[in-house]
């Protein structure tokens, strides 16, 4: 019987980390690229019947058979599909997937719970439990992939967006190397120009990450105009200023090109007042950006209230007036608990019809 919270899992190896744990099994390391391909393919080790069994049995003693498995899955009336993923240790995280006209988008998590903080979020209620590894990280996308029809050849999942559960940036090594393979042909070849990165703003990873040569979008989570104001809702502002945050901006625009984008999350009488328009408009006037307005989702633990949808758009509408880009995010997915976190919480909790 497999102890799970101890497993090694196989599929934090790279293609040539297999062939050399291959060899150091003495079997031989082709067919390291056949278990690569089995995993990238949503397969759990049991499922891999083009391996002999006697390998399979063999990798079973050391490893998790799968690095995650689908516990639940509920679909919107939109078609946003909800998963709640089960880690090979019981832990579970949720994703998201997304249909657009260009494909499918999936949101990912990346740490089981996050350590931020943020006033508003379902995800930090309970802190962080643990960083999710690579090779958990590309099973989810590798599962969501077969479940909505998809395989290597035709991928079904054309977008990856980091905004799930967890801070990615405080997940740092797993995450790029997680990007890293996810973009390579053996896997699903997703390039880093179609992953979004969404962080709270941790700065000097996002000088990092400038150097890792992914051109990925950079998403930064602003929600508030001046330091003082952000500081009541998200901790980090301790941290690093708002300006030094736009430096950071400006130095990963200088190297990748890609204009980034600030997520601002309207909450009722907190930043959403004619004032944070204004203030908005003058920080970030000028800038390469594109402000995302979103309305929030009402987490009741946090008492924080939504504004009106006549609010977003008349704020979107200053914005605009003002000379910034800004769009208010569409709601999807919001009658399954779309916010970060809400239903993990449900599920954990207990509360399991
Ligand atoms: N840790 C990353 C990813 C978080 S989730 C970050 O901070 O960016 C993606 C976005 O959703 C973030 O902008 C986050 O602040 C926002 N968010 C979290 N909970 C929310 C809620 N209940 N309603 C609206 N937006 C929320």
């Amino acid at each position: 019987m497999q102890n799970a919270q101890t497993m090694k899992n196989f599929y934090d190896f790279n293609l040539e980390q297999m062939q050399n744990a291959l060899i150091f099994m003495g079997e031989p390391k082709y067919r390291a690229k056949q278990i690569y391909s089995n995993f990238a393919s949503g397969k759990a080790i049991s499922e891999m019947t083009d391996i002999p069994l006697t390998l399979r049995e063999k990798l079973l003693e050391n490893y998790c058979d799968a690095p995650a498995k689908i516990y639940k899955k509920l679909t919107s009336v939109d078609g946003t599909v909800k998963y709640l993923f089960s880690l090979a240790d019981g832990n579970i995280v949720e994703g998201v997937v997304m249909t657009y006209k260009y494909g499918k988008t999936q949101c990912i998590s990346t740490q089981v719970g996050c350590r931020m903080g943020c006033k508003f979020c379902a995800s930090t209620l309970n802190r962080l439990i643990r960083n999710l590894t690579r090779g958990e990280l590309l099973f989810t996308v590798a599962l969501a992939n077969k479940d909505c029809g998809g395989n290597l050849k035709k991928r079904e999942i054309t977008n990856i967006v980091l905004m799930g559960s967890g801070e990615p940036l405080d997940n740092y090594d797993e995450v790029v190397a997680f990007l890293k393979e996810l973009a390579k042909p053996e896997n699903l070849n997703v390039s880093p120009r179609n992953v979004s990165l969404s962080t709270c703003g941790i700065v000097n990873r996002i000088y990092d990450l400038s150097k890792e040569n992914l051109p990925l979008n950079l998403t930064v989570s602003l929600h508030a105009t001046t330091d003082e104001k952000r500081k009541v809702i998200m901790p980090i502002a301790n941290a690093y200023s708002i300006k030094d945050i736009l430096l950071a901006c400006k130095h990963y625009f200088s190297i990748t090109g890609r204009r980034f984008i600030f997520e601002y999350s309207l909450v009722k009488g907190v930043n959403d007042s004619d004032e944070c328009a204004k203030e908005l408009i003058s920080l970030l006037k000028g800038l390469p950006c594109h402000v995302n307005l979103i309305r929030l989702n009402e987490v009741e633990e946090t008492g924080l209230k939504r504004t009106t949808d006549k609010n977003a758009y008349a704020f979107m509408q200053k914005l605009t007036d003002g000379g910034l880009s800004a769009t208010v995010r569409r709601l999807m997915g919001s009658d399954i608990e779309g916010a970060c976190g809400q239903l993990r919480n449900k599920y954990v909790g207990g509360n399991n019809d």
